[in-house]
């Protein structure tokens, strides 16, 4: 059973309860709802504050704060790929060019060894890291 608050043309409220909403379509539309003050069979279902608020759109987002991860490191893998210059093992050096004005500054993309890494973190160059999807050719260990 559920209820429903109905109201008739005149203006009355009053509670109508019911097998399910399809019964209440049926009863309304063959004019077996009446109200009890007035014997009107103008009758609508009024929608409660809950009703109101379950009306609006669900919004098709995720979740705040879901984040996916995995297709995040890919479009950035992606963008890095695309928009940096790939200079391989020479990623240290072609860095620490750049970092005294030797070179131009530019987007390098490239391998470093650990010891490379320190001496980059060392000489205060900025530069990250990026976890290469499995599979990609251009894995350089
Ligand atoms: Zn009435």
């Amino acid at each position: 059973m559920i209820v429903f608050d109905l109201e008739c043309s005149q203006g009355h409220v009053f509670e109508g309860w019911f097998e399910n909403l399809e019964a209440y379509e049926d009863q309304r539309a063959r004019g077996l709802i009446i109200c009890p003050f007035c014997e009107d069979a103008q009758v609508k279902r009024i929608l409660s504050p809950v009703a109101v608020k379950k009306a609006v759109p669900a919004r098709q987002d995720l979740p705040e704060g879901h984040i996916d991860y995995k297709r995040l490191a890919r479009e950035v893998v992606e963008y890095v790929h695309h928009n940096f210059e790939d200079v391989g093992p020479q990623f240290t050096s072609e860095a620490l060019k750049m970092h005294y004005g030797v070179v131009e500054r530019r987007n390098i993309r490239g391998a470093a060894t650990e010891k490379e890494e320190k001496l980059l973190k060392e000489e205060g160059v900025d530069f990250f890291k990026l976890p290469l999807p499995k599979g990609d050719p251009e894995k350089k260990n």
